[in-house]
């Protein structure tokens, strides 16, 4: 399993449409993304070769993110690169995750649609993963169809709650003010900005 960026403490346990997801949360940003869509700003995800990439043990990373995790984490956000053209050892990953930490929920943003992941990718952990999360975001970024939806950078992209952990969120998407991002000060002082700007889809 490829991974790019990791961060401890997007959003905070009050907020329930953080930028990436409900409450408090661990991001996994994963390495390497085909789809190329035009007006990405998280291009340094797209290659497997980023100086940002490294190779982990999906079961051992998952040991890894709950020990660096803060206190009162909810959940795991996974992000692109495109967590469904690693399917097989993300959701290796998800489940070791799971049983170490099953209260946390599970968050996707995939360039991918669920008719894709039927019909193109056929390989059925990209459908396996795909239901082992509590919430998708689905499809590419179009920047002419641009929004400042609640967890979407475009208006083609569809919020999917899949399971009944945050269904009672659904109705809040349309009326919601969304937050624009998130700026992280790491201990080694770089920074890490992750969100939503006019110009932008999730970094
Ligand atoms: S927006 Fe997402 S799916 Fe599209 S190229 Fe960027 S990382 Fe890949």
């Amino acid at each position: 399993m490829r991974v790019g960026r990791v961060l401890h403490g997007s959003g905070s346990p009050d907020e329930p449409y953080g930028v990436n997801g409900p409450g408090l949360r661990s991001v996994v940003w994963l390495q390497g993304c085909t789809l190329a869509c035009k007006g990405c700003i998280n291009m340094w995800s797209w290659s497997e070769n980023s100086v940002l990439a490294r190779d982990v043990a999906p079961r051992s990373f998952a040991r890894e993110l709950v020990e660096g995790s803060d206190e009162g984490t909810k959940g795991v956000t996974l992000s692109g690169g495109e967590p469904l053209q690693q399917a097989a050892e993300v959701l290796e990953f998800v489940r070791e995750l799971k049983r170490l930490q099953p209260d946390w929920s599970v968050f996707m943003f995939t360039g991918h649609t669920d008719r894709e992941v039927l019909t193109e990718l056929s390989h059925e952990a990209a459908l396996l993963l795909t239901r082992e999360c509590d919430v998708t975001v689905t499809g590419r970024f179009e920047r002419s169809r641009r929004c400042h939806g609640v967890w979407r950078g475009s208006g083609n992209q569809q919020v999917v709650f899949r399971s009944d952990r945050y269904r009672h969120l659904e109705d809040g998407l349309k009326h919601q003010i969304p937050l624009v991002g998130e700026i992280h000060l790491n201990n080694d002082g770089t920074l890490i900005k992750t969100g939503f700007t006019a110009r932008s889809v999730n970094l």
